[in-house]
């Protein structure tokens, strides 16, 4: 059994209130940090903490702090990462609507620690009634005096905003979120500078995830050694996955990273096996952007090893052999699924989420989207194979934002491990036209 750092007291009847998450234990690091702690000291705890970035790209959270333009004398901004829209990754959202005064808790901590005044909460528009959630908590806590002027009598004032998107996977990438927040089109900016240096209305800015700010609480309460005691090597604390697919009990589980894939899936506490007993035959472990590993590569490595539930492991091999833990979106496959529907079903959703400013993101999406969809129809041609690759490599690392590379690289995996299901397809139109594609012929 792991521990429970985000989600121990997610279950409590009433926690969303404020009166009930104050009365186990809640704003109790808003306290401490600004009562006995120096700013400096709490970023001090979050790097020793090890915390990486949860939003999937795993970046140091203290050093990402450590780097806020301080000596500019500009007003600093601590924007937090609701816009979850990874498919396949939907705890934030859990986090959210369960224990929004976590959150807000954090908020204000982690605010103290790199001197902001004000800052924002970006959510999907989708999310709506989290938002609802969210702005009620927020009331709740201002009522409360945790936020708004001189907090605590310290001196220390907060202002804290949610600001709901308008329905746009881009505007979860950071520069682009901040485009979006000063209420311009959600376009991503080219880095440098890093929001660190110049972000919201050219101020410097923090972005962080839901989930990593929701864990400065505990590793201020606890301190950053202990956090960094959970965990295994650089991948310290718990982490939230969210499961879905052909596992017995998809949800959202908070594990000690470490935990192997294997208890992961086949424990009862976690997944339970598989849905109706029937054989794995592939994986995305860390949302729709992160390399699908096939059956054989799922617990083991190559070399052999056990696959666990973790930055480096899950990366092992690189992506010849390896994925990445990404956003947490823990995705499971049985032998009924066809790899070639699959793929181009996020290729659609890439295609139509390019925000279009550069062209081999624009064009290349909808390329492969087209192509796989002739192939998934029926109507591929040998060469579409090779097509695929070869604007699949075009379109990694030749453009502004990740999105491009998210495009390409489950592609790139699909045709790595399923090449016999994509030759499957265009050897057997008339097979696939009858939809009796979903397990390739040996
Ligand atoms: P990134 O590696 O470019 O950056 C990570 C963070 O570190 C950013 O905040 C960046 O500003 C900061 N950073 C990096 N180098 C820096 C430097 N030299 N100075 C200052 N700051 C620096 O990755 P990203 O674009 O933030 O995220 C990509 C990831 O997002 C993907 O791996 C994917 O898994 C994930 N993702 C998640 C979702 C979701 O819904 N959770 C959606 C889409 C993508
Ligand atoms: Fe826009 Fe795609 Fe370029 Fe990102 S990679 S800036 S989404 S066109």
């Amino acid at each position: 059994m792991g521990q429970k750092i985000l989600l121990e007291h997610a279950q409590v009847p009433g926690i969303k209130t404020y009166e009930i998450y104050r009365k186990v234990g809640g704003y109790a690091s808003v306290e401490k940090a600004i009562k006995s702690m120096t700013p400096d000291e709490v970023v001090e705890e979050v790097k020793t903490s090890g915390l990486r970035g949860r939003g999937g790209a795993g970046f140091p959270t203290g050093m990402k702090w450590s780097f806020i333009d301080k000596k500019s004398g500009k007003p600093r901004h601590l924007v937090c990462n609701a816009d979850e829209s990874e498919p396949g990754t939907f705890k934030d959202r859990y986090l959210m609507e369960y224990i929004p005064h976590l959150l807000i808790e954090g908020m204000i901590t982690s605010s103290y620690a790199l001197g902001c005044n004000l800052s924002y909460i970006y959510i999907r528009g989708e999310y709506m009634w989290v938002y609802r959630i969210l702005e009620t908590a927020i009331k709740e806590a201002y009522a409360a005096g945790w936020l708004g002027k001189n907090i605590l009598g310290s001196g220390f004032d907060l202002d804290l905003h949610v600001h709901c998107g308008a329905g746009a996977y881009i505007c979860g990438e950071e520069t682009a979120l901040i485009e979006s927040l000063e209420g311009k089109r959600g376009n991503p900016r080219i880095k440098p500078p890093f929001p660190a240096v110049s972000g919201l209305w050219a101020n410097p800015t923090v972005v962080n995830n839901v989930e990593s700010i929701a864990a400065v609480p505990w590793i201020v309460n606890n301190t950053g050694a202990e956090y960094a005691k959970i965990g295994i090597g650089r991948s310290t604390g718990t982490k939230l996955i969210s499961a879905s697919g052909h596992c017995k009990n998809p949800g959202v589980y908070e594990i000690d990273l470490g935990l192997s894939v294997d208890e992961f899936m086949n424990s009862d506490e976690y997944l339970g096996g598989m849905m109706d007993d029937r054989p794995l035959k592939a994986l995305v472990p860390g949302g729709s952007s992160v390399p699908i590993l096939p059956a054989h590569l799922i617990f083991k490595n190559a070399e052999g090893g056990d696959r666990l539930m973790s930055y480096e492991s899950l990366s092992e091999g690189g992506f010849a052999t390896g994925s990445m833990l990404g956003s947490g979106g823990f995705i499971v496959y049985n032998d009924t699924t066809c790899i070639v529907r699959n793929t181009w079903n996020f290729s659609r959703f890439y295609h139509h989420e390019s925000c279009g400013q550069c062209s081999p993101c624009r064009e290349g999406t909808g390329w492969m989207e087209k192509v796989l969809h002739r192939i998934e129809n029926g109507h591929g041609r040998e060469e579409d194979i090779e097509l695929l690759w070869d604007i699949q490599r075009k379109i990694e690392g030749n453009t502004i934002c990740p999105l491009g590379d998210a495009a390409a690289w489950p592609v790139a995996a699909a045709i790595r491990h399923f090449r016999d299901e994509f030759e499957y397809h265009v050897r057997f139109p008339e097979k696939i036209k009858n939809r009796d594609h979903f397990v390739a012929e040996p």
